[in-house]
């Protein structure tokens, strides 16, 4: 089966096929990965490994420290703003263009003083900001956004404009290691592992060391980075088997693919044979993202009726095409195509997508 979830989502088969191998008995171990203490040596190595592949896949420097939390991202909403928002007397900018995005605005309003420069209400969250969209503030205790968001299928495809002063905050849960990042413009990044980087269960934040002293002593312990950065992520017992299994795709993404950019242009071209054919369909199919806005890894698309929807998903399925149904508040399809699903996949997709088109339009 062609996997299209949105999260968790399709692995490696190489990276899976490996862990299978390993899965009674770790080499050098005698035991299993998820027999061993996090303490064990075994266990540091593979954790420093996974450390270490990660900076060098996206060049990440000594001034940031990259962190194995749990929680997923939606632990990440609350403890962005618990670090850097919470008893700074400053206000944290949003800029709002999808469902994550007012989850994370939700959870922020709860620790202190949010603005919102930037709402995509009007239009269904369907286009994201240019810089003459907003401005915002030089003083603000930083701006955040959601460089894709996962339900809408929107995507920047760089940084928002954010002034120097301002620590730039980004959930890049599903589109982190889709393409080079320049970790450098960030004062914070975070993504949950289950789209692109492994299984569920470890969220990385890579942060700039000089922001962790901000936050008061006396936020939750665990919300607290300077515990999991000054403990190299073993302030408690992390996620042992998920940070494993995020070390094995860092390292095909880096010797497999050839590096991020690789991915990038893989991505690309998946991505842009599916827009194709939603652009070339007389209509058929309409993308909800707007055409500069649109995802290289989810592709939300509706069609003309609600029973042509059901039709093409129960179809879909028995073509060996899976989990297609857009989220329920967008409604349509939607096809998460991540760095793991082969070229095949979407291939059989787009034929798929061709064919029903021919037969219903
Ligand atoms: N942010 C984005 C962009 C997501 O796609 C998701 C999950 O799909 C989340 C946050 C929430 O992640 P978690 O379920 O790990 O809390």
């Amino acid at each position: 089966v062609y996997n299209f979830s949105a999260g968790p989502a399709v692995l490696p088969e190489s990276v899976l096929r490996e862990v299978q191998e390993e899965m009674m008995c770790l080499p050098g171990a005698g035991a299993s990965l998820l027999e061993i203490s996090h303490r064990d040596k075994l266990f540091i190595e593979i954790l420093q490994d996974a450390e270490s592949t990660l900076r060098s896949l996206l060049g990440i420097s000594d001034d940031y420290s990259v962190m194995f939390m749990q929680g997923g991202a939606t632990l990440q909403f609350s403890a962005v703003a618990a670090n850097l928002l919470r008893g700074t007397g400053k206000k944290a900018e949003y800029l709002l263009t999808g469902s994550w995005g007012k989850k994370a605005i939700e959870e922020a309003k709860k620790e202190g003083n949010v603005g919102v420069l930037f709402d995509a209400a009007k239009t269904n969250y369907d286009r994201l900001p240019t810089a003459s969209d907003y401005s915002c503030p030089d003083d603000a205790a930083y701006l955040y956004y959601c460089s894709n968001e996962t339900i809408q299928g929107v995507q920047f495809a760089s940084e928002p404009e954010c002034p120097d002063s301002v620590p730039l905050v980004s959930d890049a849960s599903s589109d982190f290691l889709c393409r080079p990042l320049p970790i450098d413009r960030y004062g914070l990044v975070y993504a949950c592992a289950q789209k692109n980087a492994g299984p569920a269960g470890v969220t990385v934040v890579v942060m700039r060391k000089d922001l962790i002293d901000i936050a008061d002593e006396n936020i939750p312990g665990y919300l607290h980075y300077k515990n999991h950065h000054e403990n190299e992520s073993e302030w408690n017992t992390p996620p042992t088997f998920a940070i494993y299994v995020l070390g094995k795709v860092a390292r095909w993404l880096r010797d497999d693919i050839g590096g991020l950019a690789n991915m990038e242009d893989i991505n690309r071209q998946k991505s842009e044979s599916l827009y194709k054919i939603i652009d070339e369909s007389n209509g058929f199919y309409r993308g909800h993202a707007q055409t500069d806005c649109r995802s290289l890894m989810n592709v939300t698309f509706n069609l003309p009726s609600e029973e042509l929807t059901t039709k093409f998903v129960a179809e879909a399925g028995s073509h060996r095409l899976a989990a297609l149904k857009g989220h329920r508040s967008v409604g349509g399809i939607r096809a998460s195509i991540y760095n793991a699903m082969p070229r095949e996949g979407v291939e059989a997709l787009g034929n798929f997508m061709t064919d029903f088109a021919s037969r219903n339009g």
